[in-house]
């Protein structure tokens, strides 16, 4: 049972033998696996409200407040952003210097209330260059049929694929990786 992402299987580390058919190939290239990443921030202050919403071209970008409801007495701000925007970011070819780019995109618009309360204290998680994800999520409805299909095709009866754009229901993000595993488990047992 293969159940890496996407976008491991799009880079190739794993080798097939015999090599996956060009169908195949062609199938787990046509998915869409955004770059992306997640940064937390702390500060003194929440100078922030509950979410901002940035435009762009694709993708997500929004700062979000990560204790929102929570018992926490940490002020903690999110940055999620996934597509185009992500690479803009990764050009910037440091973490810090990733950090710095936030900081100052929230100076421009809570005038200068972020650097004056940053406590230094992040964390990255970097989803779209992780050797173990390389990408963030999939959306199968948007994908073609055939194929969808195609990819949840097993190699000879012996090797089956499960994960999040494996579920024949189509769900999105964990709910459909767990769905497609059942399914998939059912099926190698079975067939
Ligand atoms: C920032 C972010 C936020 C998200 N938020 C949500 C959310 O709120 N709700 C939701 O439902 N979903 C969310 N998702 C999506 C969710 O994480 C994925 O849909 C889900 O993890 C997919 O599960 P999977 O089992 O298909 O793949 P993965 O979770 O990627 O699991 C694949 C496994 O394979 C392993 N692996 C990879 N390569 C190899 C290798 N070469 N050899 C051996 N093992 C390998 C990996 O370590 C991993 O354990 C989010 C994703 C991101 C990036």
């Amino acid at each position: 049972m293969v159940t890496v992402s996407i976008g491991v299987l799009k880079s190739n580390a794993i080798r097939f033998l015999p090599d996956l058919s060009d169908k195949k190939k062609k199938a787990i290239n046509a998915v869409t696996f955004l770059p992306g990443f997640k940064l937390a921030m702390k500060f003194t202050e929440k100078f922030y409200p509950d979410a901002i919403n940035c435009k762009v071209k694709t993708g997500e970008k929004g700062y979000y407040d990560i204790a929102f409801r929570k018992q926490a007495q940490a002020n903690i701000l999110g940055l999620l952003v996934a597509g185009d925007s992500a690479k803009e970011y990764y050009n910037l070819e440091s973490e810090k210097a990733i950090v710095k780019a936030a900081i100052g995109e929230l100076d421009r618009i809570f005038d200068g209330k972020a650097s004056k309360t940053f406590t230094g204290e992040y964390v990255l998680e970097n989803w779209g260059h992780h050797k173990y994800t390389i990408g963030t999520w999939t959306q199968a409805f948007l994908q073609k049929e055939s194929h969808l299909k195609t990819l949840n095709r097993p190699l000879a009866k012996k090797v089956y694929f499960a994960g999040e754009i494996n579920d024949t229901y189509k769900q999105m993000g964990v709910p459909g990786a767990v769905l497609s595993g059942y399914h998939f488990i059912d099926r190698l047992l079975t067939e």
